[in-house]
């Protein structure tokens, strides 16, 4: 049987089989894959399995009856969300598998947003090749003239092709467009602790709250083990709530690689003095030429240069 892995415990998981209406199976992988490190697999990974049994007693009561099953193989992804190592010789650890996109969430206040932050969010959408939402949540904290500045500050984004969609999680306003840029899709929330992914999410779908994307949260609750799943929404399309959002990060792009993930960028690329310009001291640099003439937005520049900066002290 084919199907798609929605929830992920400790070395087991809970598979959702393709034909509509079947239970779910609780399932254990095959050793074979078990063992070898490179089948590390997350929630939204398509998986091919083996019921085992009718129904396995389960519970410490044994009142409880599952399905069960054993995966023996993980189906090709068509896209994989990262996150970074914590060592240089360690392998990125897979958050999840087959996502749409990323929602980048920020806050007009509380915290304030910061478009370096969004610039590092739409770096790891880039590379995982993810579309990517900009949310600016908790419009209802400012004044209508510092929503409008802070709408003003981020048409730059809206000029690069992503979407931007004011929202308040106390209000509701905006939330009916995030719904429909959530319909039909694979999404996770990113974006800083506190700025209202777990608000927002249980506005658009009351009761769904995101266990893990609060620090502040872990450890309470009946689960003390972290635990990722894929909730389903009732209009269609379904959210990533995993602890491992938190530690995403770009730590592991080459230096030389972050221009490429700065979209405008692209057409000036390769026309430089230097073959091996980085952009920022060169003479003859098609980028800061196209920063001179207004073709590249200033703070993404500097959102460059203060990232190539970071990446080249840790490498
Ligand atoms: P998360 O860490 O990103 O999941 O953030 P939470 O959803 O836990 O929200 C953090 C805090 O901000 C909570 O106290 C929320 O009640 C508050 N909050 C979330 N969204 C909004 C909003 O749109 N407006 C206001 N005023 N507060 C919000
Ligand atoms: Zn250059």
């Amino acid at each position: 049987m084919k199907g798609t892995v929605t929830k992920l415990y400790g070395k087991a998981c809970t598979v959702r089989p393709d034909t509509p209406l079947l239970e779910s199976y609780e399932c254990y992988l095959r050793g074979r894959l078990f063992e070898n490190p490179k089948t590390h697999f997350a929630v939204g990974d398509r998986v091919e399995f083996d019921p085992v049994e009718e129904f396995h007693r389960h519970g410490a009561s044994g009142d409880e009856d599952r399905l069960t099953g054993v995966i023996h193989e993980i189906l090709p992804r068509r896209s994989a969300l990262y996150r970074p190592a914590k060592k240089r010789e360690q392998a990125p650890q897979l958050v999840a598998a087959n996502i749409d996109q990323l929602v980048v969430v920020s806050a007009l206040k509380r915290p304030t947003y910061k478009t370096g932050l969004i610039d590092r969010y739409l770096i790891i959408s880039d590379r995982s090749e993810l579309r990517a939402v900009l949310c600016l949540n908790k419009i209802d904290l400012g004044q209508p003239k510092e929503v409008e500045r802070a709408r003003k500050a981020l048409r730059t984004y809206q000029k690069l092709g992503y979407p931007l969609i004011l929202t308040s999680a106390i209000t509701g306003e905006g939330c009916q467009e995030l719904k429909e840029r959530l319909e039909n899709k694979r999404s996770v929330l990113v974006g800083h602790s506190g700025v209202g992914k777990s608000k927002l999410a249980g506005r658009i779908q009351p009761g769904v709250i995101l266990t893990s994307s609060d620090v502040r949260r872990s450890g309470k609750g009946r689960h003390t083990t972290t635990v990722s799943s894929l909730i389903q929404l009732d209009f269609g399309g379904e959210l990533v709530d995993t602890p491992g959002v938190r530690e995403l990060g770009i730590a592991d792009i080459g230096r030389r690689e972050l221009a490429r993930h700065f979209d405008e960028f692209e057409p000036y690329l390769g026309k430089c003095q230097f073959k091996s310009c980085s952009h920022i001291p060169e003479p003859g640099c098609a980028v800061k030429e196209a920063l001179q003439n207004k073709k590249i937005h200033r703070a993404r520049y500097e959102s460059y240069e203060r990232l190539y900066h970071e990446l080249s002290t840790r490498r």
